[in-house]
Order: structure tokens, then C-alpha cells, then sequence
């Protein structure tokens, strides 16, 4: 086994604190990274701390995950040793159902293996990237460009690939207007991928504050969702409304501000059902989708398309030990626009 210093949550209640466990042997088809840095994602606290389902304790957060790879099994065809990898939110499938098949590992029929707080194949728990190692199968590591900034790659690999996948199922870009709901991680990212694509990019917004921001990321306008006039001028205009928000929020309003056939795409999840009046869909033949992460292969696809076009995460980079004070902050929506923790302070 192989010895591995963590930072783990032993109980719902207990904060993170310094933890050592073992990850398996690298077998003849794993892949062996040391971890260099982290993104630290919403979902990480909601999992510490119980908020979504009963966890698996000690947990390991951490699926953005990025490193060196330092070992690789006998039958490893695509990494060597040295090379940059990349690690998200899935580590295994089962491989074999349709939406497998299809690269849709996401949706795997039987249920994806996640990065932690899961248990493997194998019958044991996952553990994260708050940690100084990780051992993958070869299909679930992505590799990185040594072209772009490595600690702001880290959020692609969730933050990045949810917000890109549907705009890649949706072919949003040019000729479309796209407005962004919420400016947080999965926001900003939205943003950038809908300029790169050719989209007329609106951020919507409930605080004036944001617009500065909005504008350097690339946004074309900016809408105060309070502010009467600016809502009116935007009513009935969007093709696509991309929802990065997980609190509760109406959907009646937000789906007014789309035109006929627009569509609503959420890739937050709020803890209560929404509730919507299905008046606001047929008068407009309006649709409200989802969408969650996306696969491999499109993964390491969206990862190509950033070395290609230089597109990395906004990030704030932490020493693990400011691990709470980061969560604080990120749950006020005070973080610019990513906390990244940097392992080497593990
Ligand atoms: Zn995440
Ligand atoms: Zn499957």
C-alpha cells in the first residue's frame, strides 16, 4: 500500500484536520500522480458536512485535481512518467452500459465511481485530492498541458467541464445571445466559454457590484436582476439562460427573460425542488434542462481546447491550513473565483 498524507473531516461535525491513510499498489493499468494542487469546490463542504446524502467517514474532499504523474502500471499505454495529469470527479464506471459506450460516464447506468466519499470497485471508500497522492485507472486521468498555469487548470476539471458540456451539447456561440446566472466558479467559467464560442454574452446578476468583474471575464452586458428597466430591456431575449445557481431562486422569472424556444440550463442544485408555473414554458415552447460534469472524453477534450486557446480559471491560491477560512468565504460568495489550495502546504 501506499503511504498517503491527507487532510480528511472525521465526522460531519469535525473540522478538516491532517490525516494519514493508504491508497492501493498501482496495478497494471493505474496511474500514480503526487498532487500539486487541488480546487476546492462547493461540493466539497456540502459533503463534509453531511449536506446532500450520509457520507463515508474519514473523508478525503478534493476532484479537481492536478499533479505529476510519478508511477504507471505495467499495461499503461497513454502517460508516462514526468508528464502532467489531471484528475476530476469520476475515477471509475462500470464501462459497459450505453451511456459508457457513448462517453457518458457521468450517466453511467450502474453509477459512476466518484473521486471520494464513494466507495471503488474494490469495495473501498474513495479519497480526494486534499492529499498529497492519488492512484487512477488510466481511462479516468486526463493529461494536462505544461502550456498553461498548472494551479488554475485545477477547477477546469469540475467547474470548467459542467459548465462546458452543455454549452457544447447545446451548440451555443455565434448567432446566440447566452446570459449567465450567477458569477461564482461555475459562472465565470460559463462566461469564458460562451465568448470563446462566438456567443453574445450577458451575466445576470443581482449584485451592480459584479459588473466590473463581468466585463473583464468578457461579458458583452451586464443586467441588475432588481433593476426594472434593465430587466425589461432583456425580457423575452435569451436563447439560453446557462442556471450555475444552487440556492432557490424563481424560475417563473428567469424563464420570461428567454425567447420562444429558449432554454434554461441548470447546472446547480439547490436543496429544495423548484417550483415552476408551466405557464412560463408553453407560452414560449420553453424548456428547462440539466446537465452534470461531462466525460472523459470530452473532458480531455475541453482540456485541449484550453492549451489551445489559453483559457484557465481565475484563482485564489491557499495553504491548506486556510482550508475554513477559504469555505467562509466561498459560501458569502467572496472568492475571485476559485480557491485553489496548493499541496506542497499539505
Ligand atoms: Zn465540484
Ligand atoms: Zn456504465
Amino acid at each position: 500500500m501506499i503511504a498517503t498524507k491527507g487532510y480528511a473531516a472525521q465526522s460531519p461535525t469535525s473540522d478538516l484536520a491532517p490525516w494519514n491513510f493508504e491508497r492501493r499498489e498501482v496495478g497494471p493499468h493505474d496511474v500514480q500522480i503526487e498532487i500539486q494542487y487541488c480546487g476546492v469546490c462547493h461540493s466539497d463542504l456540502h459533503q463534509i458536512k453531511d449536506e446532500w446524502f450520509p457520507g463515508i467517514f474519514p473523508m478525503v474532499p478534493g476532484h479537481e485535481i492536478v499533479g505529476k504523474i510519478i508511477k504507471v502500471g505495467d499495461h499503461v499505454k497513454k502517460f508516462a512518467v514526468g508528464e502532467l495529469a489531471g484528475v476530476g470527479c469520476m475515477v471509475d464506471s462500470c464501462g459497459e452500459c450505453g451511456n459508457c459506450k457513448d462517453g457518458l460516464e457521468q450517466y453511467c447506468e450502474v453509477g459512476n465511481v466518484q473521486t471520494y466519499n464513494n466507495l471503488g470497485k474494490d469495495g473501498l471508500p474513495t479519497y480526494g485530492g486534499y492529499s498529497n497522492t492519488i492512484v487512477v485507472k488510466e481511462e479516468f486521468v486526463l493529461h494536462v498541458s505544461d502550456k498553461l498555469s498548472l494551479p488554475a487548470v485545477a477547477p477546469l476539471l469540475c467547474a470548467g467541464i459542467t459548465t462546458y458540456s452543455p454549452l457544447r451539447f447545446w451548440k451555443v456561440g455565434k448567432g446566440h445571445k447566452l446570459a449567465v446566472l450567477g458569477l461564482g466558479g461555475l459562472g465565470h467559467m460559463a462566461v469564458k466559454w460562451g465568448v470563446a464560442f462566438g456567443a453574445d454574452v450577458t451575466v445576470l446578476s443581482t449584485s451592480p457590484s459584479k459588473k466590473e468583474d463581468a466585463e473583464k471575464l468578457g461579458a458583452h452586458h451586464f443586467v441588475v436582476t432588481t433593476n426594472e428597466e434593465q430587466v425589461a430591456a432583456v425580457k423575452g431575449s435569451f436563447d439560453f439562460i446557462l442556471d450555475t445557481v444552487s440556492a432557490p431562486h424563481d424560475f417563473d422569472f428567469y424563464l420570461s427573460l428567454l425567447k420562444t424556444n429558449g432554454i434554461q440550463i441548470c447546472v446547480g442544485a439547490p436543496p429544495e425542488p423548484m417550483k415552476i408555473n408551466q405557464g412560463s414554458l408553453l407560452g414560449g415552447r420553453k424548456s428547462i434542462a440539466g446537465s452534470g460534469i461531462g466525460g472523459i472524453a470530452e473532458t480531455q477534450e475541453m482540456l485541449d481546447y484550453c492549451a489551445e486557446h489559453n483559457i484557465v480559471s481565475d484563482i485564489e491560491l491557499i495553504d491548506i491550513k486556510d482550508i475554513h477560512n477559504a469555505y467562509d468565504r466561498m459560501v458569502k460568495g467572496d472568492v475571485r473565483y476559485r480557491f485553489v489550495i496548493d499541496i506542497a502546504t499539505l
